[in-house]
């Protein structure tokens, strides 16, 4: 459907395009770029070897400096804790920021089950939602639409008076600010995510470009933040290191506008009650697996998303997750199993940009093919007898093993061709095959294959 949409392409074919000259020119002006990639992933593999013992200091440092700490195994844990934190004070609106873990959780849902309102406040993400519409990117989950059409959106669904708005992005920002005031200033309990948390000291850290996550996170009474436990860096210095990589990988700036952190409660300043909730959710399963652990290194900066070949020409929903592109394609699949998202690991040409752009140096196209593996033995173990593809790979094996029988098959298909071959391409395969050239031709067998011909010359 993505394909069809040529509107949608476009959006996205510009916005990434953007994106992508930003960052190659902020990520040029250092000569270290190199060595600092490195520091971030020895950092988080570090984090990843100690996870147990950082999580513990990281609990003991937030307790300490006056928070509450909550640890959910699942999501059903996760949203469970935070409707009773709004519940216990009474609350029937949240307001919201800068949290793809909670869209992992479906939270906002959750929360309305309960009869709670939860607002979110950063613009892309309200865009999203007055739509009633899915995140496409990571970063800018409003990637897929056009100024236009978000003017056409708040026309119809701010509460405020839009009459003579335009699609500057000024007057967008403005009639946006105008609807979060109100939000804000009745809001008694905030909810946000988490780039970083620092064990040693138990800080809490957002990362954003609007500043409408700093109201978030500083007027309401009540803050509750959930991250997922990959999410650690041992100790303040490591923020040198990090804050570095993510602005120039995800926005293409030097620094971000609005870095926030947080640390417990204080008197006088700031929310006077402090939730973290540590969320597993199949976390302690992806680090179990030796190759695969490394895609908890990830900062979500969406750098590998800007320059994928396939997201850039799919969008994000084509991959049915909070996490779509290359990130999406291999922690989709750890996090909610192959049976759900087993042809994720698919949606690449494997040609290695991810892992060319990501700051912290994960090897996604090594956790792509290990996946592929990972399904095909999934697949094999679910049946007693193999099944048709299985079954042509098994024949195709048998004839690729053994010239003669190669070349046979070859001169068989060469003749049972002719019906189908039109000027070297075949625009229409048969029955089973038929999936193959649905949206593109096949190539027909030539009249004179390299083995022909080289015996012809000698
Ligand atoms: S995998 Fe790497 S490039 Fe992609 S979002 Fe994560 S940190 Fe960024």
């Amino acid at each position: 459907m993505a394909l069809a949409d040529t509107q949608l392409r476009r959006n996205l074919g510009h916005a990434t395009a953007t994106i992508r000259r930003k960052r190659a020119a902020v990520v040029g002006e250092l000569p270290d770029w190199q060595e600092l990639r490195e520091a971030g992933r020895a950092i988080k593999e570090r984090v990843l070897r100690h996870l147990d013992t950082y999580l513990e200091e990281l609990e003991a440092s937030v307790r300490r400096a006056g928070g509450v700490v909550h640890w959910a195994r699942d999501a059903e844990e996760c949203n469970r804790v935070v409707a009773d934190v709004v519940k216990a004070h009474g609350q029937t609106e949240v307001v919201k920021v800068k949290s793809l873990t909670t869209d992992e959780t479906k939270l906002n849902e959750a929360l309305a089950a309960e009869g709670i309102d939860a607002w979110e406040t950063d613009l892309a993400e309200l865009i999203v939602q007055l739509g009633e519409d899915a995140s496409s990117h990571i970063l800018v989950p409003a990637i897929h639409k056009n100024r236009a059409e978000i003017r056409e959106l708040f026309q119809r669904t701010l509460d405020v008076d839009t009459s003579g708005l335009t699609d500057e992005p000024a007057a967008l920002a403005e009639a946006a600010r105008l609807h979060l005031r109100k939000r804000f200033l009745g809001a008694k309990v905030g909810i946000s995510g988490v780039n970083f948390a620092v064990a040693e000291t138990g800080t809490v850290c957002v990362v954003e470009s609007e500043g409408n996550g700093r109201m978030c996170l500083t007027l309401p009474e009540v803050l509750v933040s959930v991250m997922g436990i990959e999410k650690l860096i041992p100790t303040w210095r490591d923020f040198e290191v990090f804050l570095q990589l993510l602005p120039r990988s995800s926005t293409g700036e030097r620094m971000n506008p609005y870095t926030s952190f947080w640390t417990g409660v204080h008197r006088g300043d700031g929310p006077g009650e402090f939730h973290l909730v540590l969320l597993d959710n199949g976390r302690s399963r992806v680090l179990a697996d030796p190759v695969g652990r490394q895609t908890l290194n990830c900062i979500r900066c969406s750098a590998c998303l800007n320059v994928c070949p396939v997201y850039e020409r799919t969008g994000g929903h084509a991959y049915g997750s909070v996490y779509p592109g290359p990130i999406g394609a291999i922690l989709t699949p750890q996090l909610e199993g192959l049976d759900r998202a087993g042809t994720l690991p698919y949606a690449s040409t494997l040609c290695g940009a991810c892992y060319e752009v990501c700051p912290v140096k994960i090897d996604i196209p090594e956790v792509l093919v290990h996946l592929r593996a990972a399904v095909v033995e999934h697949k094999r173990a679910a049946r007693r007898l193999p099944g048709p593809e299985a079954a042509a790979m098994e024949a195709m094996a048998w004839v690729f093993a053994d010239r003669r029988r190669y070349e046979l098959a070859q001169k068989l298909a060469r003749v049972g061709q002719l019906p189908l071959a039109r000027s070297g391409r075949i625009r229409r395969l048969p029955a089973a095959l038929s999936g193959w050239t649905e949206m593109r031709d096949a190539p027909a067998i030539p009249a004179q294959t390299f083995r022909d011909w080289w015996r012809s010359r000698r």
